[in-house]
Protein backbone atom coordinates (compact mmCIF):
# COMPACT_ATOMS: atom_id res chain seq x y z
CA UNK A 1 0.00 0.00 0.00
CA UNK A 2 0.78 3.66 -0.32
CA UNK A 3 2.78 4.79 2.65
CA UNK A 4 1.67 8.09 4.10
CA UNK A 5 4.69 11.21 4.65
CA UNK A 6 4.47 11.90 8.77
CA UNK A 7 5.09 15.33 9.43
CA UNK A 8 8.23 16.05 12.38
CA UNK A 9 5.43 16.02 15.09
CA UNK A 10 3.59 12.56 13.48
CA UNK A 11 1.01 15.26 12.67
CA UNK A 12 -1.57 13.86 10.13
CA UNK A 13 -1.46 16.35 6.94
CA UNK A 14 -4.73 18.07 6.88
CA UNK A 15 -6.40 16.72 4.53
CA UNK A 16 -6.02 12.94 2.85
CA UNK A 17 -8.26 11.95 0.60
CA UNK A 18 -8.10 7.75 0.82
CA UNK A 19 -9.79 6.13 -2.89
CA UNK A 20 -10.82 3.26 -4.54
CA UNK A 21 -11.42 1.60 -1.10
CA UNK A 22 -14.85 -1.17 -0.75
CA UNK A 23 -15.87 0.84 2.59
CA UNK A 24 -18.15 -0.89 4.93
CA UNK A 25 -19.46 2.23 6.83
CA UNK A 26 -21.41 0.66 9.50
CA UNK A 27 -24.14 3.61 9.28
CA UNK A 28 -27.72 2.71 10.14
CA UNK A 29 -28.62 1.45 7.26
CA UNK A 30 -25.21 -0.41 6.94
CA UNK A 31 -24.13 1.18 3.61
CA UNK A 32 -21.09 -0.42 1.72
CA UNK A 33 -19.79 0.28 -1.48
CA UNK A 34 -16.34 1.42 -3.48
CA UNK A 35 -15.39 4.51 -2.44
CA UNK A 36 -13.66 7.38 -1.25
CA UNK A 37 -13.27 9.07 2.12
CA UNK A 38 -11.83 12.17 2.89
CA UNK A 39 -10.01 12.52 6.18
CA UNK A 40 -10.02 16.24 7.52
CA UNK A 41 -7.69 17.00 10.79
CA UNK A 42 -9.30 14.71 13.16
CA UNK A 43 -12.75 14.18 11.82
CA UNK A 44 -14.54 12.10 7.94
CA UNK A 45 -15.16 15.15 6.02
CA UNK A 46 -16.22 13.93 3.20
CA UNK A 47 -17.51 10.13 1.63
CA UNK A 48 -18.57 9.57 -1.93
CA UNK A 49 -19.00 6.67 -3.59
CA UNK A 50 -16.29 6.15 -6.52
CA UNK A 51 -13.36 8.89 -7.02
CA UNK A 52 -13.88 12.18 -5.66
CA UNK A 53 -14.36 15.21 -7.93
CA UNK A 54 -10.24 16.42 -8.98
CA UNK A 55 -11.20 19.76 -7.96
CA UNK A 56 -11.73 18.71 -4.61
CA UNK A 57 -8.99 17.09 -4.61
CA UNK A 58 -6.49 20.23 -5.36
CA UNK A 59 -4.61 22.07 -3.15
CA UNK A 60 -0.83 21.34 -1.32
CA UNK A 61 -2.25 20.29 1.90
CA UNK A 62 -4.26 17.08 0.48
CA UNK A 63 -2.57 13.83 -0.54
CA UNK A 64 -4.34 11.35 -1.74
CA UNK A 65 -3.75 7.43 -0.96
CA UNK A 66 -4.98 4.77 -3.10
CA UNK A 67 -5.99 1.82 -1.36
CA UNK A 68 -7.49 -0.04 -4.54
CA UNK A 69 -8.11 -3.23 -3.13
CA UNK A 70 -8.55 -2.65 0.65
CA UNK A 71 -11.86 -2.58 2.77
CA UNK A 72 -11.89 0.06 5.09
CA UNK A 73 -13.82 -0.29 8.18
CA UNK A 74 -14.44 1.63 11.45
CA UNK A 75 -11.88 0.55 14.01
CA UNK A 76 -13.30 -1.77 16.35
CA UNK A 77 -14.18 -0.43 20.07
CA UNK A 78 -13.15 -3.05 23.22
CA UNK A 79 -15.19 -2.06 26.19
CA UNK A 80 -13.07 -4.06 28.55
CA UNK A 81 -9.55 -4.71 28.51
CA UNK A 82 -6.39 -4.45 31.10
CA UNK A 83 -3.57 -2.97 29.92
CA UNK A 84 -1.60 -3.56 33.03
CA UNK A 85 -2.06 -7.33 32.99
CA UNK A 86 -0.32 -7.57 29.39
CA UNK A 87 3.19 -8.27 30.81
CA UNK A 88 1.32 -11.49 32.55
CA UNK A 89 0.49 -13.08 29.45
CA UNK A 90 1.22 -16.92 29.55
CA UNK A 91 2.06 -16.47 33.07
CA UNK A 92 -1.24 -17.85 34.12
CA UNK A 93 -2.72 -20.34 32.38
CA UNK A 94 -5.58 -23.29 32.63
CA UNK A 95 -7.03 -21.71 36.38
CA UNK A 96 -10.76 -20.63 36.93
CA UNK A 97 -11.21 -16.93 37.73
CA UNK A 98 -11.05 -16.73 42.02
CA UNK A 99 -7.55 -18.94 41.72
CA UNK A 100 -6.32 -16.85 38.67
CA UNK A 101 -7.24 -13.61 40.40
CA UNK A 102 -6.02 -14.25 43.89
CA UNK A 103 -2.75 -16.56 43.29
CA UNK A 104 -1.62 -14.45 40.53
CA UNK A 105 -2.88 -11.97 38.85
CA UNK A 106 -3.48 -9.78 42.04
CA UNK A 107 0.07 -10.62 42.72
CA UNK A 108 1.17 -9.77 39.52
CA UNK A 109 -0.31 -6.32 40.21
CA UNK A 110 0.59 -5.83 43.58
CA UNK A 111 3.78 -6.04 41.84
CA UNK A 112 4.05 -3.23 39.20
CA UNK A 113 5.92 -0.29 39.64
CA UNK A 114 5.68 2.62 36.91
CA UNK A 115 7.95 2.01 34.82
CA UNK A 116 6.94 -2.27 34.76
CA UNK A 117 3.35 -1.00 33.73
CA UNK A 118 4.53 1.62 31.12
CA UNK A 119 6.31 -1.65 29.50
CA UNK A 120 2.53 -3.46 29.74
CA UNK A 121 0.93 -0.79 28.37
CA UNK A 122 2.89 -0.06 25.41
CA UNK A 123 2.82 -3.82 24.82
CA UNK A 124 -0.73 -3.68 24.95
CA UNK A 125 -1.14 -0.84 22.60
CA UNK A 126 1.33 -2.41 20.32
CA UNK A 127 -1.33 -5.16 19.71
CA UNK A 128 -4.37 -3.39 19.88
CA UNK A 129 -3.18 -0.81 16.90
CA UNK A 130 -1.53 -3.18 15.18
CA UNK A 131 -4.76 -5.26 15.03
CA UNK A 132 -7.40 -2.34 14.29
CA UNK A 133 -8.44 -1.87 17.89
CA UNK A 134 -8.92 1.97 18.02
CA UNK A 135 -11.01 2.67 21.66
CA UNK A 136 -10.75 0.67 24.60
CA UNK A 137 -12.40 1.01 27.95
CA UNK A 138 -9.64 -0.08 30.37
CA UNK A 139 -9.77 -1.10 34.15
CA UNK A 140 -6.51 0.81 34.95
CA UNK A 141 -4.83 -0.82 37.99
CA UNK A 142 -4.70 0.29 41.51
CA UNK A 143 -1.78 2.14 42.18
CA UNK A 144 0.26 4.11 39.08
CA UNK A 145 -2.90 4.58 37.07
CA UNK A 146 -1.78 8.04 35.59
CA UNK A 147 1.29 5.71 33.43
CA UNK A 148 -1.59 4.28 31.61
CA UNK A 149 -3.21 7.55 30.33
CA UNK A 150 0.13 8.90 29.56
CA UNK A 151 0.76 6.01 27.62
CA UNK A 152 -2.51 5.59 25.66
CA UNK A 153 -1.78 9.80 25.14
CA UNK A 154 1.22 8.81 23.85
CA UNK A 155 0.40 6.18 21.30
CA UNK A 156 -2.51 7.95 20.21
CA UNK A 157 -5.31 5.36 20.82
CA UNK A 158 -8.57 6.65 22.05
CA UNK A 159 -8.70 5.48 25.43
CA UNK A 160 -11.45 5.58 28.68
CA UNK A 161 -9.43 4.75 31.65
CA UNK A 162 -10.36 3.88 35.62
CA UNK A 163 -8.32 3.70 38.21
CA UNK A 164 -8.68 -0.03 39.82
CA UNK A 165 -10.84 0.34 42.59
CA UNK A 166 -10.16 -2.60 45.63
CA UNK A 167 -10.57 -1.26 49.38
CA UNK A 168 -12.59 -4.21 50.87
CA UNK A 169 -10.52 -5.04 54.33
CA UNK A 170 -11.02 -8.99 54.41
CA UNK A 171 -11.48 -9.75 50.15
CA UNK A 172 -8.44 -7.88 48.62
CA UNK A 173 -5.13 -8.63 49.43
CA UNK A 174 -3.15 -5.85 51.92
CA UNK A 175 -0.37 -5.13 49.39
CA UNK A 176 -3.37 -4.38 46.61
CA UNK A 177 -5.72 -2.33 48.73
CA UNK A 178 -6.35 1.25 48.80
CA UNK A 179 -8.60 3.23 52.01
CA UNK A 180 -11.99 3.88 50.68
CA UNK A 181 -11.31 7.63 51.38
CA UNK A 182 -7.60 7.10 49.05
CA UNK A 183 -9.47 4.94 46.44
CA UNK A 184 -12.19 7.29 45.97
CA UNK A 185 -9.72 11.01 46.64
CA UNK A 186 -7.19 8.97 43.59
CA UNK A 187 -9.79 8.64 41.04
CA UNK A 188 -11.28 12.13 41.33
CA UNK A 189 -7.99 13.33 40.94
CA UNK A 190 -7.28 11.65 37.53
CA UNK A 191 -10.78 12.34 36.41
CA UNK A 192 -10.45 16.16 36.37
CA UNK A 193 -6.52 16.26 35.17
CA UNK A 194 -7.21 13.72 32.47
CA UNK A 195 -10.88 13.49 31.56
CA UNK A 196 -11.12 15.13 28.08
CA UNK A 197 -8.06 15.62 26.99
CA UNK A 198 -6.80 15.75 23.81
CA UNK A 199 -9.92 17.29 22.23
CA UNK A 200 -11.82 14.02 23.72
CA UNK A 201 -9.36 10.85 22.76
CA UNK A 202 -8.55 10.44 26.60
CA UNK A 203 -11.51 10.10 29.24
CA UNK A 204 -11.71 9.16 32.52
CA UNK A 205 -14.21 6.64 33.86
CA UNK A 206 -15.11 5.13 37.46
CA UNK A 207 -13.54 1.28 37.80
CA UNK A 208 -14.41 -0.30 41.05
CA UNK A 209 -12.95 -4.11 40.03
CA UNK A 210 -16.33 -6.23 41.40
CA UNK A 211 -18.90 -6.44 44.23
CA UNK A 212 -16.33 -8.51 45.97
CA UNK A 213 -13.51 -6.58 46.46
CA UNK A 214 -15.18 -2.61 47.25
CA UNK A 215 -17.02 -1.95 50.18
CA UNK A 216 -20.41 -0.60 50.05
CA UNK A 217 -19.40 2.54 51.24
CA UNK A 218 -17.07 2.86 48.40
CA UNK A 219 -19.63 1.65 46.47
CA UNK A 220 -22.56 4.29 46.75
CA UNK A 221 -19.91 6.92 47.21
CA UNK A 222 -18.52 5.97 43.60
CA UNK A 223 -22.08 5.78 41.96
CA UNK A 224 -22.65 9.61 43.21
CA UNK A 225 -19.66 10.58 42.18
CA UNK A 226 -19.78 9.48 38.63
CA UNK A 227 -23.45 10.70 37.93
CA UNK A 228 -22.46 14.09 39.21
CA UNK A 229 -19.77 13.84 36.01
CA UNK A 230 -21.99 11.63 33.68
CA UNK A 231 -18.63 9.49 33.24
CA UNK A 232 -18.39 6.08 32.99
CA UNK A 233 -18.64 3.44 35.60
CA UNK A 234 -16.65 0.40 34.18
CA UNK A 235 -16.74 -3.09 36.65
CA UNK A 236 -16.96 -6.81 36.25
CA UNK A 237 -20.08 -9.09 37.35
CA UNK A 238 -21.71 -12.18 37.30
CA UNK A 239 -18.36 -13.74 35.24
CA UNK A 240 -18.70 -17.22 37.34
CA UNK A 241 -20.85 -19.38 39.92
CA UNK A 242 -18.41 -19.15 42.80
CA UNK A 243 -18.52 -15.17 42.42
CA UNK A 244 -21.90 -14.96 42.20
CA UNK A 245 -22.38 -17.18 45.05
CA UNK A 246 -19.81 -15.00 47.08
CA UNK A 247 -21.82 -12.04 46.40
CA UNK A 248 -24.99 -13.15 47.94
CA UNK A 249 -23.51 -14.22 50.79
CA UNK A 250 -21.73 -11.13 51.42
CA UNK A 251 -24.93 -8.76 50.22
CA UNK A 252 -27.60 -11.10 50.47
CA UNK A 253 -28.63 -10.07 47.08
CA UNK A 254 -28.11 -11.35 43.97
CA UNK A 255 -25.30 -9.94 42.12
CA UNK A 256 -27.18 -7.00 39.56
CA UNK A 257 -29.65 -6.05 42.35
CA UNK A 258 -26.89 -5.57 44.52
CA UNK A 259 -25.36 -3.13 41.79
CA UNK A 260 -28.47 -1.32 41.48
CA UNK A 261 -29.06 -0.96 45.43
CA UNK A 262 -25.65 0.85 45.86
CA UNK A 263 -25.91 3.37 42.40
CA UNK A 264 -23.60 1.05 40.11
CA UNK A 265 -26.15 0.99 37.35
CA UNK A 266 -26.96 3.45 34.83
CA UNK A 267 -27.10 4.40 31.23
CA UNK A 268 -23.18 5.42 31.48
CA UNK A 269 -22.48 1.62 33.31
CA UNK A 270 -20.54 -0.81 31.69
CA UNK A 271 -20.21 -4.35 33.07
CA UNK A 272 -17.64 -6.57 31.82
CA UNK A 273 -19.23 -10.77 31.50
CA UNK A 274 -23.04 -11.01 32.59
CA UNK A 275 -22.56 -14.69 31.94
CA UNK A 276 -24.79 -15.88 35.18
CA UNK A 277 -27.63 -13.78 34.32
CA UNK A 278 -31.48 -14.26 35.29
CA UNK A 279 -34.27 -13.13 33.21
CA UNK A 280 -34.83 -10.29 36.33
CA UNK A 281 -31.19 -9.09 35.99
CA UNK A 282 -31.11 -8.61 32.22
CA UNK A 283 -34.61 -6.48 32.98
CA UNK A 284 -32.48 -4.60 35.28
CA UNK A 285 -29.95 -4.27 33.10
CA UNK A 286 -32.37 -3.11 30.31
CA UNK A 287 -34.21 -0.74 32.89
CA UNK A 288 -31.39 1.00 33.73
CA UNK A 289 -29.40 1.37 30.38
CA UNK A 290 -26.48 -0.75 31.45
CA UNK A 291 -24.55 -2.40 29.05
CA UNK A 292 -22.67 -5.41 28.87
CA UNK A 293 -18.90 -6.41 27.50
CA UNK A 294 -18.92 -10.06 26.28
CA UNK A 295 -15.41 -11.53 26.47
CA UNK A 296 -16.11 -14.85 24.99
CA UNK A 297 -12.38 -15.88 25.29
CA UNK A 298 -12.11 -15.34 28.99
CA UNK A 299 -15.18 -16.48 29.00
CA UNK A 300 -14.02 -19.85 28.03
CA UNK A 301 -10.49 -19.69 29.17
CA UNK A 302 -11.36 -19.36 32.43
CA UNK A 303 -14.30 -22.07 32.44
CA UNK A 304 -16.59 -19.21 33.65
CA UNK A 305 -19.67 -19.88 30.89
CA UNK A 306 -21.21 -19.29 27.96
CA UNK A 307 -22.85 -15.62 27.92
CA UNK A 308 -26.32 -15.78 26.50
CA UNK A 309 -26.16 -13.13 24.35
CA UNK A 310 -29.11 -13.63 22.38
CA UNK A 311 -31.48 -13.00 25.79
CA UNK A 312 -29.52 -9.53 26.29
CA UNK A 313 -30.36 -8.30 23.08
CA UNK A 314 -33.74 -9.60 23.50
CA UNK A 315 -33.98 -7.59 26.83
CA UNK A 316 -32.94 -5.11 24.85
CA UNK A 317 -29.76 -4.66 26.68
CA UNK A 318 -26.56 -3.02 24.68
CA UNK A 319 -23.77 -5.37 24.25
CA UNK A 320 -20.37 -5.14 23.23
CA UNK A 321 -16.83 -6.98 23.20
CA UNK A 322 -13.92 -7.39 24.72
CA UNK A 323 -10.07 -9.24 24.79
CA UNK A 324 -10.32 -8.53 28.28
CA UNK A 325 -7.00 -9.07 29.83
CA UNK A 326 -4.22 -10.46 28.02
CA UNK A 327 -3.40 -13.76 30.80
CA UNK A 328 -6.80 -14.90 30.29
CA UNK A 329 -7.19 -14.83 26.12
CA UNK A 330 -4.68 -15.41 25.93
CA UNK A 331 -4.60 -12.33 22.76
CA UNK A 332 -6.16 -9.11 22.53
CA UNK A 333 -6.97 -9.03 18.99
CA UNK A 334 -11.00 -8.26 17.70
CA UNK A 335 -10.98 -10.87 15.07
CA UNK A 336 -11.04 -13.54 17.60
CA UNK A 337 -13.67 -12.04 19.89
CA UNK A 338 -16.39 -11.44 16.78
CA UNK A 339 -15.52 -15.11 15.70
CA UNK A 340 -16.21 -16.44 19.09
CA UNK A 341 -19.92 -14.30 19.54
CA UNK A 342 -21.02 -15.39 16.32
CA UNK A 343 -20.01 -19.04 16.97
CA UNK A 344 -21.03 -19.39 20.66
CA UNK A 345 -24.77 -17.99 20.22
CA UNK A 346 -24.98 -20.92 17.43
CA UNK A 347 -25.87 -24.18 19.06
CA UNK A 348 -28.09 -23.19 21.72
CA UNK A 349 -30.01 -20.31 19.96
CA UNK A 350 -29.82 -21.92 16.01
CA UNK A 351 -27.52 -20.88 12.77
CA UNK A 352 -29.16 -16.98 12.83
CA UNK A 353 -29.00 -16.33 16.36
CA UNK A 354 -25.66 -14.37 16.00
CA UNK A 355 -25.23 -13.60 11.94
CA UNK A 356 -21.51 -12.64 11.12
CA UNK A 357 -23.16 -8.54 10.70
CA UNK A 358 -24.56 -8.88 14.22
CA UNK A 359 -20.77 -9.67 15.56
CA UNK A 360 -19.10 -7.09 13.80
CA UNK A 361 -22.03 -4.61 15.47
CA UNK A 362 -20.69 -5.92 18.79
CA UNK A 363 -17.20 -4.51 17.28
CA UNK A 364 -17.80 -1.01 16.63
CA UNK A 365 -21.25 0.54 16.68
CA UNK A 366 -22.74 -1.28 19.77
CA UNK A 367 -19.33 -0.16 22.05
CA UNK A 368 -19.38 2.95 20.55
CA UNK A 369 -23.30 3.18 22.16
CA UNK A 370 -22.11 1.47 25.07
CA UNK A 371 -19.18 3.96 25.82
CA UNK A 372 -22.12 6.85 25.15
CA UNK A 373 -19.82 7.62 22.04
CA UNK A 374 -21.90 6.70 19.27
CA UNK A 375 -22.44 10.11 18.30
CA UNK A 376 -18.46 10.61 17.52
CA UNK A 377 -17.39 6.91 16.49
CA UNK A 378 -18.37 3.25 15.74
CA UNK A 379 -19.28 4.14 12.00
CA UNK A 380 -17.74 5.59 9.24
CA UNK A 381 -20.27 8.60 8.53
CA UNK A 382 -19.43 12.28 7.93
CA UNK A 383 -18.88 14.56 10.92
CA UNK A 384 -17.41 11.61 13.51
CA UNK A 385 -14.15 10.89 14.44
CA UNK A 386 -11.29 9.67 11.60
CA UNK A 387 -11.20 6.11 13.37
CA UNK A 388 -10.74 3.41 10.90
CA UNK A 389 -8.43 0.80 9.62
CA UNK A 390 -7.89 -0.71 6.26
CA UNK A 391 -7.86 -4.17 5.95
CA UNK A 392 -6.25 -6.56 2.85
CA UNK A 393 -8.31 -9.24 2.57
CA UNK A 394 -6.13 -10.91 -0.14
CA UNK A 395 -4.94 -14.31 1.64
CA UNK A 396 -6.67 -17.74 0.57
CA UNK A 397 -8.45 -17.91 3.44
CA UNK A 398 -10.25 -14.48 3.57
CA UNK A 399 -10.45 -13.96 -0.85
CA UNK A 400 -13.61 -12.73 -0.70
CA UNK A 401 -16.33 -14.66 -3.05
CA UNK A 402 -18.26 -12.85 -5.82
CA UNK A 403 -21.89 -11.67 -4.59
CA UNK A 404 -22.69 -8.66 -2.33
CA UNK A 405 -20.18 -6.56 -1.37
CA UNK A 406 -20.36 -6.16 2.33
CA UNK A 407 -21.81 -9.50 3.17
CA UNK A 408 -19.01 -11.84 1.42
CA UNK A 409 -16.54 -8.70 2.98
CA UNK A 410 -18.27 -9.04 6.58
CA UNK A 411 -18.42 -13.34 6.74
CA UNK A 412 -14.41 -13.26 5.73
CA UNK A 413 -14.06 -10.53 8.72
CA UNK A 414 -15.84 -12.46 11.54
CA UNK A 415 -15.45 -16.08 10.34
CA UNK A 416 -11.61 -16.03 8.89
CA UNK A 417 -10.30 -13.03 9.67
CA UNK A 418 -6.97 -12.28 11.73
CA UNK A 419 -4.97 -9.21 13.11
CA UNK A 420 -2.69 -9.70 10.02
CA UNK A 421 -5.28 -8.61 7.49
CA UNK A 422 -4.73 -5.16 9.09
CA UNK A 423 -2.78 -2.67 6.75
CA UNK A 424 -3.07 0.56 8.40
CA UNK A 425 -4.99 2.35 11.39
CA UNK A 426 -5.92 6.17 12.18
CA UNK A 427 -6.97 7.37 15.13
CA UNK A 428 -8.74 10.84 15.20
CA UNK A 429 -6.83 11.17 11.42
CA UNK A 430 -3.76 10.57 12.53
CA UNK A 431 -2.05 6.51 11.24
CA UNK A 432 -1.65 4.85 14.50
CA UNK A 433 -0.48 1.56 12.49
CA UNK A 434 0.86 0.85 9.13
CA UNK A 435 2.05 -1.93 7.60
CA UNK A 436 3.78 -1.17 4.81
CA UNK A 437 6.95 -2.64 2.71
CA UNK A 438 8.82 -2.10 5.64
CA UNK A 439 6.91 -4.25 7.65
CA UNK A 440 4.52 -3.33 10.52
CA UNK A 441 5.10 0.00 12.33
CA UNK A 442 3.33 1.70 14.97
CA UNK A 443 4.46 5.23 14.94
CA UNK A 444 7.00 5.77 18.29
CA UNK A 445 7.26 2.38 19.24
CA UNK A 446 10.77 0.03 18.29
CA UNK A 447 9.11 -3.45 19.12
CA UNK A 448 12.56 -4.95 19.65
CA UNK A 449 13.36 -2.46 22.45
CA UNK A 450 9.49 -3.38 23.96
CA UNK A 451 10.23 -7.02 24.08
CA UNK A 452 13.50 -6.51 25.74
CA UNK A 453 12.16 -4.02 28.23
CA UNK A 454 9.14 -6.46 28.31
CA UNK A 455 11.63 -9.37 29.66
CA UNK A 456 13.35 -7.46 32.08
CA UNK A 457 10.09 -6.08 33.33
CA UNK A 458 8.74 -9.57 33.73
CA UNK A 459 11.68 -11.08 35.83
CA UNK A 460 11.28 -7.94 37.86
CA UNK A 461 7.60 -9.01 38.52
CA UNK A 462 8.18 -12.65 39.33
CA UNK A 463 11.39 -11.82 41.58
CA UNK A 464 8.78 -8.93 43.80
CA UNK A 465 6.37 -11.93 43.73
CA UNK A 466 8.43 -14.31 44.93
CA UNK A 467 9.42 -11.96 47.68
CA UNK A 468 5.90 -11.96 48.69
CA UNK A 469 4.46 -13.09 52.03
ZN1 LIG B 1 -11.59 -8.09 33.32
Amino acid sequence: MASQKHSKKSKAPARTWLTNAEILTQNETRDAFVGSILIEGDRIAEIVQGKPKAKWTKGRDTKIQDLSGHVLIPGFVQTHVHLCQTLFRHMADDLELLDWLQKRIWKFEAAHTAATLEVSALLGIHELLASGTTTILDMGTVRHTEVLFKTALKTGIRANIGKCLMDHPQHTPANLRDSTKDAVSESVRLFEKWNGRENGRILASFAPRFAVSCTKDLMIQIGKIAAEKKAVIHTHASENQKEVQFVRELTGMENISYLKSVGILGPRSVIAHGVWLSDSDRATLKETGTAITHCPSSNLKLASGIADIVALKKAGVTVALGADGAPCNNSLDAFQEMRLAALLQKPKHGPTAMTAQEAFDLSNREGARALGLLDQIGSLEIGKKADLCALKLDSYETLPPAGRLASSRIGAIIYSGHPGLVRQTWVDGRVVFSHGKQGPKVPGIDPVKLLQKAKKAQAKILKSVESMP
